[in-house]
């Protein structure tokens, strides 16, 4: 009878690997364990790449020895007369680019995501700033259930007046005249790009193409939004980065005049620096890069794919500034997790942006606008704004506090309306990973930040709720760290 063991800690992947005789023919693999396994070995074989590949054959095997129930018909490969076996823990045929954490869920209620296993999560992530009004929220099944029964998808061949009806909506609530819809950040992001220069070369400048960007940035994973995230770690291994962004030191003024010259076409900033560690402009510095980009003609572009839709407290960051850009990107909570993005901009930002200049063939599918559209219906009833700003002011009293008695661990609270940042003193991970044990979701950011992202409709109690939870998470890593030294 085969001896399967498992030699990784439950990690992201469980593997297990067994000797098969070298004259079995394929057609038996997927037999029995009893007749294909004569004696099990442990090789402790746990890297991705191997199961990214091992995955590619897509066989299974059935067990009839005494294995866990999670081994039987579990995905497995042979290679070199051995069978390599990985568990339902593992996602084999997804591309290994995101280190997922061994935890699946299958629904989600309002600020709580329900684990497989059952176990209820306080989800401080909403998806990366993305689920809005939370899980399942009933406006927007709503809104889905009705738009999927009457169309998902005509093309922009044609007219959308549910697309013109949320453009126009966008319109009156911010600096803008003209919207372009797409799917993601990265998406809007190039199309804000390609707006920035296509202005200039519209007015007879061509020559004007370069952005101005900051470091800690982060706009996207697009060769083009790359670039102009200018991380080394993201680039590396992807050819020469795309031309046409100068990036500063973040909110460095005398940097920036300094990089603007005759190829300049604008500066693209974030409001807040969301995953460079929810980092704030110093004050005074938007005013200042609105001031330059007139004097110079160039275009100010806000990405607020993080900050915008209600993340700051108020619809968009910008408002809460008081510098209005020429264009902006949007995307997140856009859809309240139905994937949509925009670029606003003004008409003048726009010009030359005619027929043909642009596109994007599900940009607008009447579903995502469907959702979007029920997203702003919740945003701009009276009272939702004020409730994310006492919300906000709560999380960051209740955090100071939880600083002031743990030191060791963290040490200062960022951000505005529900986009807040912890610095830890411990790892950022570390404390991301502890917390996650106390079944309170968080998302990791840049500057050795732990951000917390509640959906914008949590209530007091769910508040307090996890702040007790990152009081016993900081209790535990200063118990660890009291235990090491
Ligand atoms: N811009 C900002 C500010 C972001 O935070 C992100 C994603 O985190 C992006 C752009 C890219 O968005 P997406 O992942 O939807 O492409």
């Amino acid at each position: 009878m085969a001896r399967l063991t498992r030699k990784s800690p439950p990690t992201r992947f469980h593997m297990f690997r067994g000797e098969i005789p070298a004259k079995t023919p394929p057609q038996d693999y997927g037999i029995s364990v009893s007749r294909g396994f004569p004696g099990g070995i442990d090789t402790g074989f746990t890297k991705p790449k191997i199961v990214a590949r091992a995955a590619l054959k897509r066989r299974h095997v059935s067990f009839s020895g005494p294995v866990n129930g999670a081994l039987r018909n579990a995905p497995f490969t042979v290679r070199n007369n051995q069978v390599i076996v990985m568990t339902n823990s593992a996602a084999p045929h997804l591309l290994p680019v995101f280190a997922r954490a061994d935890i699946g869920f299958e629904r989600g209620e309002g600020v709580w995501l329900i684990a497989t296993n059952g176990d209820r999560y306080l989800d401080f992530t909403s998806g990366v700033a993305v689920n809005a009004l939370g899980h399942a929220h009933p406006a927007l099944v709503k809104a889905l259930q009705e738009q999927a029964t009457k169309l998902w998808h005509m093309s922009n061949l044609f007219q959308s007046p549910d697309g013109e009806k949320l453009a126009a909506r966008l319109c009156s609530e911010s600096f803008a005249d003209l919207v372009f819809f797409c799917n993601s950040g990265a998406e809007a992001l190039e199309g804000v790009i390609k707006l920035v220069r296509h202005h200039h070369f519209s007015k007879g400048h061509p020559e004007r193409y370069r952005i101005i960007t900051f470091e800690g940035a982060f706009h996207g994973r697009t060769l083009a939004t790359l670039a102009a995230t200018g991380a080394a770690k993201y680039l590396e291994g992807f050819g020469p980065p795309m031309d046409g962004f100068d990036q500063v030191p973040h909110g460095d003024l005398e940097a920036v005049k300094k990089a603007i010259g005759p190829h300049t076409a604008g500066i693209l900033i974030e409001p807040i620096q969301g995953e460079g560690g929810v980092r704030s402009a110093p004050s005074g510095f938007l005013k200042a890069l609105r001031q330059l980009c007139d004097e110079k003609g160039l275009l100010l572009a806000f990405d607020e794919v993080q900050t915008g839709m209600g993340r700051t407290g108020d619809l968009f960051a910008y408002r809460r500034t008081g510098v209005t850009p020429d264009v902006m990107s949007l995307a997140k909570a856009l859809g309240g997790g139905f994937p949509i993005g925009a670029i606003l901009a003004t008409a003048d930002a726009a010009a030359g942006m005619g027929p043909g200049s642009h596109g994007s063939t599900f940009g607008g599918n009447p579903l995502a606008i469907a959702a979007a559209n029920a997203v702003l219906d919740v945003m701009v009833k009276p009272g939702f704004f004020d409730h994310v700003q006492k919300m906000s002011l709560l999380l960051k009293q209740k955090l100071a506090s939880v600083i002031d008695r743990h030191p060791d661990v963290v040490s200062e609270v960022r951000g505005e309306g529900l986009l807040i940042g912890i610095k830890a003193v411990v790892p950022s991970g570390d404390l991301v990973a502890a917390l996650r044990k106390e079944k309170l979701l968080t998302v990791g950011a840049g500057d050795n930040v732990v951000r917390f992202l509640p959906p914008l409709i949590v209530t007091e109690a769910e508040i307090e709720d996890s702040v007790i939870r990152l009081e016993r998470a900081c209790a535990a890593l200063s118990s660890n760290k009291r235990a090491a030294s």
